[in-house]
């Protein structure tokens, strides 16, 4: 698997706006993941990598984009950069690290929305991928984390990252397997037992009809089979 296969995943280096591009600093200094959240609430037009790219290139000035990853609440992940690139997103550690971006506005005293499950999935994913794909990766962090931004309430306080990193969110939140009711195998041994009993009233089991195959005992047996077996079926 290579980032490119991931589910969801869209290059768009060649066709988002760029005012020249960042500089090359290669992949084996990347060491860092730093997820960050756009700030901007998830149903704006804006909410969009182009957009970011825009603010970034109109207003900070900078060469492109400063996300190599955006993460929108359907899942898509968008490339916006090589890997090798050294992107203005985290101040004094730009160069050892690769940026991802959710789109959402993650602070309790902002939209305080939170990671959709789509997005906490592309997010899980990602990461992983990144520490096969890059060699050198030891740490994720939140922007934060990073030095210096500790005044910066990035990737937001409604959620914690880290439970999406371990997988801890994704298990937890994993829907169970609706379990079979014992009352509903009763519900299901009593049709069997109706139509056996039906089967019994109209003479299957007596012998008066031909191509009968059990006598009323042998029903009985089946019928208690049956349940038995659903009930180990449910129990494993
Ligand atoms: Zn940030």
């Amino acid at each position: 698997m290579a980032i490119n296969d991931l589910p969801k995943y869209k290059d768009i280096r060649g066709s988002i706006r760029r005012n020249g591009r960042y500089p090359v600093v290669g992949t084996a200094i990347k060491d860092t993941h730093v997820v960050h959240h756009s700030m901007t609430a998830q149903h704006l037009k804006g909410s969009t990598p182009q957009a970011f790219a825009n603010t970034h290139i109109d207003t900070n000035k900078w060469p492109g984009i400063a996300y190599a990853f955006v993460i929108m609440p359907d899942g898509t992940i968008y490339q916006c950069d090589d890997l090798d690139r050294r992107t203005y997103h985290a101040g004094d550690i730009n160069t050892r690290s690769i940026g991802t971006c959710l789109v959402g506005d993650f602070r309790k005293e902002g939209a305080a929305e939170k990671p959709t499950a789509e997005q906490m999935q592309s997010l899980y994913l990602l990461n992983k991928e990144l520490y096969k794909v890059l060699s050198n990766m030891k740490i994720t962090l939140g922007h934060q984390e990073c030095p210096g931004y500790a005044w910066k309430n990035c990737p937001g306080d409604t959620w914690n990252y880290k439970d999406v990193i371990s997988g801890k969110i994704l298990i937890s939140e994993k829907k169970e397997e609706p379990k079979v009711a014992e009352r509903d195998i009763d519900k299901v041994s009593d049709w069997a037992k109706k139509d056996w009993e039906e089967a019994i009233a109209n003479g299957y089991f007596d012998g008066t009809r031909p191509g009968s195959p059990f006598t009323r005992e042998e029903a009985a047996i089946v019928i208690n089979r049956l349940r038995k077996n659903l009930l180990e079926l449910i129990s494993k």
